[in-house]
C-alpha cells in the first residue's frame, strides 16, 4: 500500500471535550438547559458563538481563556470510547497519523502520553486560529509530501469538513463530538461515521 496520511482533529474527535466546554461556558455565566445545549450541536462554531452572544471582538480572548481552563482541567479528561483501539489499528495498518488541532500541543501530548497513544502519531500540530484549519492542513500535506487525494481530515465539526474541502483533502465527519449528525450531514463530508470502530473501513 502506498502510504496514506490521516489527520485527526483532537477535541471532540479523540478526546471527549464537549462536557468540558459546556462546564466552561456555564462558568462564564452563560445559562442554558439541556435542550439548549443540545441545540448548540446543530450550529456551526460561528453560529454557536453568535447564539451565546459573544461578539467577534471578544472571541479570541474567549478562546484563550478556554485553553487556560482546559489546561487546568484536562488531567481527568476521558478519550472517546473506542478511539484508542481504532487509532492503534490504523497505526498497525501502516497509515501515517497526524493531529491538527486548535488546542495547545502541550495539552494534547499530556493526554496522549497518559493514554499510551503518543507513539501512534507521527505529527502533532497546533493552529491558533480557530478558523485557520484549511491553511494548516494544506501546509502539513505539503510538508509531508503526500498528495491531497491520499489524505483525509477527520473531525467532529462542520468547520473541520469545510476546512478539509477548502484544502482539497478528503473529509470524514464523526458524530460523537460537538456537531450533531444532521449538521454534519448538511456539510456534505466524503464519509460519516458514528462509532470509532467504523473508521478503518473508511480508509481501506
Ligand atoms: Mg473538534
Amino acid at each position: 500500500m502506498s502510504r496514506r496520511l490521516i489527520i485527526f482533529d483532537f477535541d471532540g474527535t479523540i478526546a471527549d471535550t464537549y462536557p468540558v466546554f459546556l462546564a466552561f461556558v456555564s462558568r462564564e455565566g452563560f445559562r442554558f438547559d439541556a435542550g439548549e445545549a443540545g441545540e448548540l450541536r446543530d450550529l456551526s462554531l460561528r453560529e454557536a458563538v453568535k447564539r451565546l452572544g459573544i461578539p467577534d471582538r471578544k472571541l479570541l480572548a474567549f478562546v484563550r481563556k478556554f485553553r487556560r481552563y482546559f489546561r487546568k482541567t484536562c488531567d481527568e479528561l476521558p478519550l472517546i470510547e473506542g478511539v484508542s483501539d481504532a487509532i492503534a489499528r490504523l497505526h498497525e495498518e501502516g497509515y501515517l497519523l497526524a493531529i491538527l488541532s486548535t488546542n495547545d500541543t502541550r495539552n494534547i501530548r499530556k493526554i496522549l502520553k497518559r493514554e499510551g497513544m503518543w507513539q501512534y502519531f507521527d505529527i502533532v500540530r497546533s493552529e491558533r486560529n480557530i478558523f485557520g484549519k484549511a491553511r494548516s492542513i494544506r501546509r502539513l500535506v505539503r510538508k509531508v509530501g503526500f498528495a491531497p487525494s491520499a489524505t483525509w481530515y477527520v473531525g467532529d465539526e462542520v468547520r473541520d469538513i469545510e476546512a478539509a474541502r477548502e484544502a482539497g483533502v478528503r473529509s470524514v465527519a464523526v458524530t460523537w463530538g460537538f456537531n450533531s449528525d444532521a449538521a454534519l450531514r448538511a456539510s456534505h463530508p466524503d464519509s460519516l461515521v458514528s462509532t470509532p470502530s467504523e473508521l478503518s473501513d473508511v480508509f481501506s
